[in-house]
């Protein structure tokens, strides 16, 4: 009876071809590819031709910040190639399965505007594509490997490895296996197993874990090259079938890759220590691995792991509670790791297709939120221009994406506090008060983030000031930067009529452009009123710079006026924008509640 490590022995070591280097090597080659271009521009990226990736996570969890992004590193490269993106579910550890999580992954994914070519709702050719359907697959190519001596039946129970591994580490030795049952000889072994004596399967492992070239961080070495020698009796022969018939995701995921004609594996540097057993793989099955690509970890700003709010910042999070569009989503995730040339960072998808490349950072990503939201704005405000008639994706349409989650969380806020929607509350509900967010989100977009926070910076479109609330932020009739003989001659009584034109626009003709056009000239006025009186009493600096300081003071002053007036200072859109909004009668309510509070101050 020969022990299956002599029949190994005895087989010739497998030879390999590997089709990227046209090199033939063993078990213990270094896994080189000839074309080891590193990608890292879109032209070189295309030039490598079309690309297969793949998302393959597990079922354990939903989609978060780091999945989301490796999920959409596979898709830019698939799609800038020309080439494909699968879904592969990898969904072998069924105890840890969350029943929602394969649904939930769908619709996120979806949401995100990342769509699969191959998957497990839409099939494809390589399919089923959920490793719990593929099971015969994995035992057979186990078995493949027992015949070829790459592998072997391992007997030993839990509880026998765990009291060995506990030995082992007293004696400060690593607590892999020591190999007892590749001693069993083949025959005992197929007789055992036959008679349901059980067991796993584990790769028999060579002297070598391979290196292998990583498309971002070059050759990658394992820590521990020589097993056997460096650690006498131990072994890290990892289990590839389980006693309960399932894969491990060593095997699962190789054999998957594999057959699915995988090109490329971009996935989170976390799984770069399983690579090496990846590769060793590969070269017991004869198969050429794909090219790996590892993206550094997601770290905070302290550079520790990401903290449990952030990290398990799920997607449901982000696009229900805190009303993140898709594509700022997916422009934050992109820039998690990955740089480009491009001068600004504010993406579309389309715009990170057409410029994807594998310029991936080494090393771990600090993720900070404030990028988040200037993301947010900034698409916010191109969504804003891109005004119909010209047609609109949904996944970018402001009215579902902003508009009516306002809707809903301003109901919500509105019962339980109506107070807070003094003004509000005077419009028809239905369509009127519908028009007034949308003018409004439309004319501040540039700002916009949450419904929460588009709210509260808007507070005084929803409630009117109080005469309170004016008073504790009064507002100085000052020309700033100007001698002081140019506010001599601002008395209230002399500024508070210069809006008259204001009073007296009707509401026919009551419209921005309209009340833009009387603001300017109030300006105007103020400019040549002051530039006169300084000509009168300071003819050395009449024509110098004095020029553009009066255009300027003028117009803080007016601007800043009518902002103290209508919204108690508080930043916003301009100020015709705000009028228009608004409406005629309660801008000048404002406008008077805010004449009498200066008028009476000056008293
Ligand atoms: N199933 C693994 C995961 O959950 C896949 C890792 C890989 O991409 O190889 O992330």
């Amino acid at each position: 009876m020969k022990s299956i490590l002599h029949a190994a022995r005895r087989t010739p070591v497998p030879q390999w071809t590997c089709n990227a280097c046209r090199g033939i090597g063993d078990a213990t080659t270094t896994f080189r590819p000839k074309n080891a271009a590193r990608l890292t521009t879109a032209e070189q990226l295309r030039q490598a031709g079309p690309a297969r990736t793949r998302f393959a996570p597990s079922p354990t969890g939903y989609l978060h910040l780091g999945s989301l992004r490796t999920a959409l590193f596979n898709f830019m490269i698939a799609k800038a190639t020309g080439g494909q993106f699968l879904l592969r579910i990898e969904d072998t550890d069924q105890k840890r399965t969350v029943k929602d999580a394969e649904e939930r992954l769908y619709k996120d994914l979806e949401w995100a505007g990342i769509e699969w070519d191959e998957g497990p709702n839409i099939g494809g050719p390589y399919g089923p594509y959920k490793q719990s359907q593929r099971t015969t697959l994995y035992k057979e190519h186990a078995d493949h490997l027992l015949e070829t001596g790459n592998a072997y039946r391992c007997f030993c129970s839990a509880r026998e490895l765990d009291t060995r591994a506990r030995y082992r580490a007293g004696l400060g030795l690593p607590p892999d296996y020591d190999r007892k049952c590749a001693h069993i000889p083949k025959e005992e072994s197929d007789d055992r197993a036959a008679k349901g004596d059980a067991h796993v399967i584990r790769l028999f492992v060579r002297d070598r874990y391979p290196a292998f070239d990583d498309i971002v961080y070059g050759t990658v070495r394992p820590r521990t090259m020589i097993k056997s020698k460096a650690y006498e009796g131990s072994f890290d022969d990892p289990i590839l079938l389980k006693s309960d018939g399932f894969p491990t995701y060593h095997l699962a995921n190789v054999v998957d890759d594999h057959l699915m004609n995988i090109t490329h594996v971009i996935r989170g540097a976390e799984w770069m220590s399983s690579t090496p057993k990846h590769v060793a793989l590969y070269q017991a099955f004869g198969w050429s691995p794909p090219r790996f690509a590892h993206v550094g970890l997601l770290v905070d700003k302290d550079r520790q792991k990401l903290s449990k709010r952030l990290e398990s910042m799920s997607m449901k999070e982000l696009r229900d509670a805190n009303g993140v569009f898709p594509e700022t989503l997916t422009n934050f995730v992109a820039l998690l790791g990955w740089s480009h040339n491009i001068r600004s960072d504010v993406l579309s998808m389309q715009d990170l297709i057409e410029n994807a490349s594998m310029k991936f950072t080494k090393g771990d990503t600090v993720v900070s939120l404030e990028k988040l939201w200037f993301l947010q704005k900034r698409h916010a405000a191109r969504y804003a221009s891109l005004q119909p008639p010209k047609p609109i994706n949904p996944s970018h349409d402001l009215e579902e994406l902003a508009v009516k989650p306002i809707m809903r969380s301003l109901d919500r806020q509105f019962l339980r506090a109506p107070h807070r929607f003094s003004f509000y509350r005077t419009l028809p509900e239905g369509s009127a008060r519908l028009d007034f967010v949308r003018l409004l989100l439309w004319a501040d977009a540039l700002n916009y983030t949450s419904p929460d926070d588009f709210i509260l910076r808007h507070v005084y479109f929803f409630a009117q000031p109080t005469s309170v609330a004016l008073l504790s932020n009064s507002y100085r009739l000052v020309l700033y930067q100007l001698p002081p003989e140019a506010n001599n001659t601002l008395p209230t009584s002399k500024f508070l009529p210069m809006f008259q034109t204001i009073y007296d626009l009707s509401e026919q003709d009551w419209s921005k452009p309209e009340l833009k056009a009387r603001i300017a000239n109030i300006v105007d006025n103020g400019i040549a009123e002051t530039l006169e009186e300084l000509k009168k009493t300071n003819k050395d600096l009449y024509g110098s710079k004095i020029d553009s300081t009066v255009h300027k003071s003028w117009g803080n002053l007016v601007h800043g006026y009518i902002r103290w007036a209508t919204m108690v200072g508080k930043p916003g859109p301009g100020g015709a924008d705000t009028m228009a909004i608004l409406g005629r009668t309660e801008s000048l309510r404002r406008l008077k509640v805010a004449e009498d509070i200066l008028q009476r101050s000056s008293d």
